[in-house]
This record gives C-alpha cells, sequence and structure tokens, in this order.
C-alpha cells in the first residue's frame, strides 16, 4: 500500500492505472475509519483491480460554526486499517494543495442541495460535490462507493455524476450499524456515555415507524408526528428534522405508496447525528 499527498503524483498513478485498463474503485472518505467505511472499501476490493481511499476533512463542507477544527483525525490507525484490506493507495492531500489561496471554482446541484440536511447546512453539498468533482478529476474511478448513511449525499453525487457526463458507477451500500443500532458514525466519538443510550432512540424510532407502515399506517405526516413523540421521550435529543420523502426526488410524501425515505438528523450533545431508513412495499 502506498500513502500519496501529492496532488499530481496521485493523478499520474491514476492515469498510468487507466491506461492499462486497469479498474479502479474508488472509496473517498474524511478518516476516522469505522466497520461503515470498511464495508465500503471490502466492497471495492472485491469488484476492482485497484483500490483507492481518499483520507481528507474536507474544509468547504463544513459550516462557519461547525466541528472542522473538532472533526476527528487518526491517520496511523487509518492506514492500519486500509494495509490491513490491501488497499493500493490512500491519498490523503494537503488543504493547502487541494485549496490553493486563488481556489474559485464550485460544483452545484441546487434543488437537491436545499432539502433535508440542506435546510439546516446551506453550503454543506456545495462542499461536497466540489471535493468529490476534484477526487473524480485526479482519481477517474471506475465505481466509487458511498454509503446510504448519508442517503442524499449519495443521491446529490448520482445526479451530478449524470448531469455532468461522468463514466463513473456510483454505488451507494447500505447503512451499518452498531451491535445496539446506532449508525456508525466517525462523529459518534463524541457522545457520552448518556448521550449515546439517548442517541439509540432514533434507530429504534425508524424501526418503529417501519412497523408502523407495515401495519397500515401510510399518512405521512402521521409518521413523523409518530416519530417526533417517540424522540421527544429523551431530553437529549435535539431534533433538527424529521422527513417522510420520496427517495427519487427527496419531496415530502403525503401518501406512502411504493417506496419511502424516511430521513433524521437531530443534535445530542456535541454531534450531529443523522439516520434514514428506505422502506419498499
Ligand atoms: P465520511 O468519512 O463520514 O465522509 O464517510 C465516507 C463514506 O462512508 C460516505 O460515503 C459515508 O456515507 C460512508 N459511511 C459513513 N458511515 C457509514 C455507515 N455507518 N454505514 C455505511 N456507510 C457509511
Amino acid at each position: 500500500m502506498k500513502l500519496i499527498t501529492d496532488v499530481k503524483k496521485m493523478q499520474s498513478i491514476c492515469n498510468d492505472l487507466r491506461s492499462t485498463k486497469k479498474t479502479i474503485g474508488f472509496v473517498p472518505t474524511m478518516g476516522a475509519l469505522h466497520q461503515g467505511h470498511i464495508t465500503l472499501i471490502e466492497a471495492a476490493r472485491q469488484n476492482n483491480d485497484i483500490v483507492i481511499v481518499s483520507i481528507f476533512v474536507n474544509p468547504i463542507q463544513f459550516g462557519p460554526k461547525e466541528d472542522f477544527a473538532q472533526y476527528p483525525r487518526n491517520l496511523k490507525a487509518d492506514l492500519e486499517i486500509c494495509e490491513r484490506l490491501r488497499v493500493d493507495f490512500v491519498f490523503h492531500p494537503e488543504e493547502r494543495d487541494m485549496y490553493p489561496k486563488d481556489f474559485d471554482t464550485f460544483v452545484e446541484v441546487p434543488q437537491f442541495s436545499k432539502k433535508l440536511c440542506g435546510r439546516f447546512r446551506p453550503s454543506h453539498f456545495r462542499g461536497v460535490t466540489t471535493i468529490v468533482v476534484k477526487l473524480f478529476n485526479i482519481i477517474k474511478p471506475s465505481i466509487a462507493y458511498f454509503g446510504q448513511k448519508d442517503y442524499q449525499q449519495a443521491l446529490i453525487i448520482q445526479k451530478m455524476v449524470r448531469d455532468l457526463n461522468y463514466d463513473i458507477r456510483i454505488e451507494m451500500l447500505p447503512i451499518v450499524r452498531d451491535s445496539k443500532g446506532l449508525a456508525l458514525s466517525s462523529r459518534n466519538q463524541y457522545l457520552s456515555e448518556d448521550e449515546y443510550k439517548a442517541s439509540l432512540n432514533l434507530s429504534q424510532s425508524l424501526n418503529q415507524a417501519k412497523d408502523l407502515i407495515n401495519n397500515g399506517e401510510l399518512d405521512g405526516l402521521k409518521i413523523i408526528e409518530y416519530i417526533i413523540t417517540h424522540i421527544k421521550k429523551e431530553p437529549l435529543i435535539k431534533i433538527e428534522y424529521v422527513e417522510v420523502c420520496d427517495p427519487k426526488t427527496l419531496m415530502p410524501i403525503k401518501k406512502i405508496e411504493d417506496e419511502a425515505l424516511i430521513a433524521i438528523a437531530a443534535r445530542v450533545g456535541r454531534a450531529r447525528l443523522i439516520d434514514n431508513i428506505l422502506i419498499r412495499r
């Protein structure tokens, strides 16, 4: 496994790999790797000749009052995980190389980016799409892997790839949870013991909503109300949103027909947590 920090060098390695017709599986991450990332890397390893993982805490996807400075960074442990998973290259660029002082080009998918998390993090997805485009241009992957935990992000990337004619397949893999059901996230490290216990309420609420739907409740607003009532029993959780929406358009659903995405964002202590469940009938 090779650690590459130089942008031009990474780009030149990838150009050479593509010219030999090797397939490149790419997993973009912000590091502090956990089993959620590992599942993506394993899928990339199984289905490609070459696996590249990027580790870059992308400053432009954080709002001014968000946790960019505190975001967990643990390169040594991350490299050990990548080595064990037989990753070929870890790309870990410097911030000043990715965003030189005069950097001034952004990529936006405005409609999808305004919904759900975008209401609370107005410049977040513009930061995500911009870094992902830059990484795609450097790495030129055959397949890029994203997690359903960040469903909106994966949907936006899929849309961007279609709209900009990138010849890249986007794979979205299911949410990986811990043994108690909490969706794994690098930000879970911020949780105290009590906050952790409170956070379990989020996935429980989603599962109960699913049961409710299976028992015939198809009214989007009633499902939202039910989830909010359930979450509010846990005073450590501050809800940002609970939405029942169309998984293709993210538009709210009044009455669930064939499919729905139920998505939640909430703050628990210092952590902003998101979770979701896809319902298919
Ligand atoms: P991050 O490092 O948080 O930017 O995440 C990098 C990638 O890993 C994104 O595509 C995430 O959706 C994915 N990911 C993060 N947590 C999980 C999880 N619990 N299950 C599945 N994928 C995840």
